[in-house]
């Protein structure tokens, strides 16, 4: 397959954008689509500035409302778009995919569907939308690769690495463990867009204990871990899409999302919170104005594309997985390091959004290769992990592995 159309024009898709094009000799024409344009367009100018294009092709922008499944088709036909890297906001999920099924275009996203409407739905969160759609992409030979992105993403493909490989004879327990421990020298800003960001801590919080769904309050449950370059750090359980699909496909009994907070995000998180700023139901003000508390806050906070020229320091992602092993117990780390300044040189965003953006890309390329384009709906454990692992280690996103043997990289 060949051809990619970027849907979304935030700090992910400037990464994927620069990345496809570093690629473009294997992944061909590559064509960027959001509502609007211009913020296409300069994402295309920042490739050409930092001359990311590994071979003469087309990049072009496009304006494009993804929820219109009409218009989404007709321009996946125009560009002859074989893959489909939807980067955009979460609530444009279920059409971009419909787009892909009807056009038989490979579609990858990085985030679980969200409905605007309602906050922080419950467990199954695939089963809610994505999978619905899984007997229509078999039936049209569809390929489409849900949460490629880092978590979910990478994670899983680390889950399927601990499961699969020879590490245990049966794993007991999957802790995911996301920390970063950069810098954006602001008093306070989320890493991407804040309602989207806030949404995933005014509700429940989900994990998978026992083999049951368990439910706590956000900053309930907290961990406190000696981790390789980032050091001692305290992260928080949090529900995330990937503890659902990996729950499904791989048989380990406990898996647990753990984000890292500083007591300054969680202070102002909860003055917000509480003072009800963070709600989407619109209030009205004494001269008669409407207006959406989490709007105004979003508003007013910085953006975060804007965060990535000053932003210092590190991320540590990973996996922590805990088993047996010929009767002994045993424990692995398989993670990765990403730099927020490296990120900054190499292509113009911050490490968050870096350590989304690569994973897709490289998705791209095993769909192209053969090796991923399986013709059916697929979370990213279910697919082999040596390959985009291998090719990840290239591509500026390389795992680590920390075990009884000590701290390396891992290949295979
Ligand atoms: P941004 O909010 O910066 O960008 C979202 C983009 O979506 C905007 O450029 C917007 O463009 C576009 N968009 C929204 N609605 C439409 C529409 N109807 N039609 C076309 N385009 C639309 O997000 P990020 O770049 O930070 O994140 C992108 C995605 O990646 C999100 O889904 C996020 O949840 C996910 N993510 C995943 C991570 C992972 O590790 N798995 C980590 C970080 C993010 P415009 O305004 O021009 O329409």
């Amino acid at each position: 397959k060949r051809n990619v159309l970027i849907i979304g024009a935030g700090g992910v898709a400037q990464v994927v954008a620069h990345k496809c094009a570093q690629h473009n000799d294997i992944l061909g024409n590559i064509h960027i689509a959001s509502r609007t344009v211009e913020k296409c367009q300069q994402i295309v100018d920042s490739v050409q500035e930092k001359g990311s294009l590994k071979t003469a092709g087309d990049l072009q922008a496009h304006a494009l409302d993804a929820l219109d499944i009409a218009a989404t088709k007709a321009l996946i036909n125009k560009t002859q778009s074989q893959m489909v890297i939807n980067v955009g906001s979460p609530f444009i999920n279920m059409s971009v995919l419909q787009a892909c099924i009807e056009t038989g275009a490979a579609y990858m996203d990085t985030a679980i569907h969200e409905d605007p409407d309602k906050i922080c739905e419950n467990p199954p969160w695939y089963a809610n939308y994505e999978w619905q759609r899984k007997q229509l992409c078999a039936d049209n030979g569809v390929t489409a690769i849900l949460g490629v992105g880092f978590d979910p993403g990478m994670v899983n493909t680390y889950a399927a690495a601990a499961v699969k490989e020879d590490y245990f004879d049966r794993v007991e327990s999957i802790d995911i463990i996301d920390i970063n421990a950069g810098n954006h020298g602001h008093y306070f800003a989320t890493n991407f867009d804040p309602e989207i960001n806030f949404r995933e801590f005014t509700g429940r919080v989900w994990s998978w204990q026992n083999n049951a769904w368990v439910k706590n309050k956000m900053f309930e449950v907290k961990r406190t871990d000696d981790l390789p370059v980032v050091g001692i750090q305290t992260s928080y359980m949090t529900g995330h899409d990937e503890i659902h699909s990996l729950s499904h496909h791989l048989d380990v009994p406990n898996i647990r999302f753990w984000m890292g907070f500083g007591e300054h995000y969680i202070n102002v998180f909860n003055v917000l919170n509480n003072l009800g700023l963070l709600s989407e139901q619109p209030v009205k003000t004494a001269e008669g104005l409407e207006v959406v508390p989490l709007k105004v806050v979003k508003a007013i906070l910085p953006d975060p594309a804007s965060l990535a020229p000053n932003y210092t320091g590190k991320t540590c992602i990973g996996d922590l997985v805990k088993g047996t092993k010929n009767g002994q117990e045993k424990e692995i780390f398989i993670y990765n390091i990403s730099d927020h300044e490296a990120a900054y040189e190499e292509v113009g965003s911050q490490g968050i959004s870096y350590t989304a953006g690569v994973p897709p890309v490289a998705a791209a390329i095993l769909i192209a290769t053969g090796e991923w384009d399986v013709s059916r709906m697929v979370n990213v454990e279910e697919l082999p992990h040596r390959p985009f692992i291998n090719l990840l280690n290239d591509m500026g996103l390389p795992t680590r592995i920390k075990d009884e043997d000590g701290d390396r990289p891992l290949h295979f």
